[in-house]
């Protein structure tokens, strides 16, 4: 039994699971997770000390590489003056500054500390700003696990929503409308039916959570005109996408201009962090401001901050994000290349440092129900050989993938020569 194997039966004890999350389970997949000792640049490396090229990057936020020394180094600055105050910071002020500057939509900006604090906290204030209860959000599109969002669409009927969890009280749920990602008429009818009472509508500029689909054109404006129409507040899920689609988010690469934006992953440099901000006008009812009530003990870690800080001022160096777009391009032209020749069928799709691998003839993927007509067997097969090959993949057919400035030609050289002979196992 592997060293992974062994641990994994160990966890399983005491954690649900024996994960922290579901999808480092590799549920689904025939084999135990890899527990991982450490990372540098673009590598991981398992408890083995087996290498891996890592196209993961702790889901996001590792867009310089592991075990940055920049980060590293304003972490370790900040280190011996404590953990956490519970008082006002001037690092706090840095940060706030830093965002706002690079992402003009937003005005002010609160500091929570994950993902989906910031997604549920920006849907209460939507709440709280139009006195209206009921959210639109996309399938396939993933916003953390609060409970207006674990919910999917009903059966047919339009406004009625269900839970996507056991937990979530159907009452809620009911105020979630998800419609299909992409779907322009969709939206439309939708508002001509309910447009008075939404609330919001929620989206990922480019869904990440159900592989990686862009937007189609006029998508992301239809949303903007709708939302303006009506009188609701449009809010960018930019967790995934902010800082690494483009610097200033997926915003700034379709210049489409959201109410709220929701960060999260790059913000925090690998650190617990999440952060809501947007239009002064709205953000001004947040407490202690205004009534909407949103908190947080450890919001606004000094550390964290420092994390985030070096991480953000880093890419904001001239052609970051060209240099990761091309090494995408050079990734997944080249695993096309090598897939089509081997006799597979594979498209891939991409989003300046994100993309996404479908094992399918479709020579687009606009949705979730094409999305989830893809191989899986495929898929499956592909991620277990590429492991084995020490190629880092996210363990589940719908999840993005990301790619770091410490990713060299050399190892995306390794990572297609690995693919191309795992490819021409699947053909066989
Ligand atoms: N929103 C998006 C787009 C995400 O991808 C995620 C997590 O992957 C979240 C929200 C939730 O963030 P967290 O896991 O930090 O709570």
């Amino acid at each position: 039994m592997s060293t992974s194997a062994q641990l994994f039966e160990q966890a399983c004890r005491h954690i649900p699971g024996g994960v922290n999350s579901p999808v480092r389970a590799f549920k689904g997949l025939d084999r135990p997770p890899v527990f991982m000792e450490r990372a540098q640049g673009a590598y991981l490396f398992d408890v083995e000390g087996k290498r891996y090229v890592d196209y993961v990057g702790s889901w996001g936020p590792m867009i310089t590489g592991h075990a940055d020394p920049d980060v590293l180094g304003a972490v370790r600055e900040r280190l011996d003056a404590g953990l956490s105050f519970g008082t006002p910071t001037a690092i706090e002020t840095t940060m706030a500054d830093l965002i706002c500057e690079i992402i003009p939509s937003i005005e002010m900006v609160r500091m929570v500390n994950s993902g989906t604090e910031a997604t549920m906290s920006a849907i209460r204030l939507a709440r709280g700003f139009t006195g209206r209860d009921k959210i639109v959000k996309f399938e396939g599109n993933y916003h953390g696990h609060s409970d207006s969002l674990l919910v999917k669409a009903g059966s047919g009927a339009l406004t009625h929503g269900e839970p996507s969890s056991p937990g979530v009280p159907a009452a809620l749920a009911e105020h979630t409308v998800t419609l299909s990602f992409n779907d322009i008429d969709a939206v439309h009818e939708c508002f001509a039916e309910i447009g008075d009472q939404i609330a919001c509508i929620i989206v990922e500029p480019v869904a990440g959570n159900m592989n990686c689909i862009p937007s189609r054109p006029k998508f992301l404006e239809t949303l903007r005109e709708t939302c303006d129409r009506y009188g609701s507040v449009l809010i960018f899920d930019e967790v995934m996408t902010g800082f690494r689609v483009a610097l200033g988010g997926a915003q700034a690469h379709y210049g489409v201009t959201p109410d709220l934006t929701c960060l999260g992953k790059i913000v925090g440099g690998g650190m617990p962090v999440g952060a809501f901000g947007g239009k002064r006008e709205i953000m001004e009812h947040i407490s202690p401001l205004g009534a909407v009530y949103q908190a947080g003990t450890l919001a606004g870690n000094p550390l964290a901050m420092a994390a985030g800080i070096a991480l953000l001022k880093k890419i904001r160096e001239p052609g970051f994000h060209e240099t990761l777009s091309q090494r995408v391009t050079t990734l997944c032209d080249g695993l096309e290349e090598r897939a089509h020749a081997a006799g597979v069928e594979l498209l891939t799709q991409r989003a300046g440092g994100m993309f996404g691998m479908f094992f399918t003839g479709q020579s687009r993927v606009d949705n979730f129900a094409q999305a989830t007509a893809c191989d899986a067997g495929h898929f499956r097969r592909f991620f277990s050989s590429m492991l084995d090959e020490g190629v880092y993949l996210a363990p589940s057919a719908y999840e993005a993938g990301f790619m770091s400035s410490a990713h060299t030609p050399e190892d995306i050289q390794h990572t297609l020569e690995a693919a191309g002979r795992v490819f021409a196992g699947l053909a066989e």
